[in-house]
């Protein structure tokens, strides 16, 4: 039997770390920019493998992981939720990669289901 094409992004569980999910469509993205990243307003080129202990602008503790749907099946960025300053977990060049992986990713937020018990796994 042939394997489906279509990856499905699943939640990464990871237990220390909430994360929140977007898509590449609900990410604030200038036009008129060299580069993806850029348009994101991301100037700090920082590689965070594991989630940063302190926002590096606001210097907040409050660290998200973000998980763009359609780009990587777990997070892409950290994001801080006191001043949305995005952290990068990987390399420029393979994050910019990932996002344009997304770009024509769609999702309808209607089709998703309330996470239940029988769902999560
Ligand atoms: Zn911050």
């Amino acid at each position: 039997m042939e394997k489906s094409k279509v990856c499905v992004t699943k939640v990464v569980k990871q237990p220390d770390i909430e994360s929140e999910m977007t898509v590449y469509q609900d990410l604030v993205i200038e036009d008129g920019h060299k580069s993806l990243l850029k348009g994101l307003g991301v100037e700090d080129f920082d590689i965070h493998f594991e989630p940063p202990e302190r926002c590096v602008k606001c210097k907040s503790q409050e660290i998200a992981g973000l998980i763009v749907l359609g780009c990587l099946d777990g997070i892409l960025f950290w994001i801080c939720n006191a001043c949305e300053h995005l952290h990068l977990k990987y390399s420029k060049m393979r994050t910019e990669r990932l996002l344009k992986k997304g770009e024509g990713f769609w999702t309808n937020a209607n089709d998703w289901k309330p996470r239940t018990e029988e769902n999560t796994n």
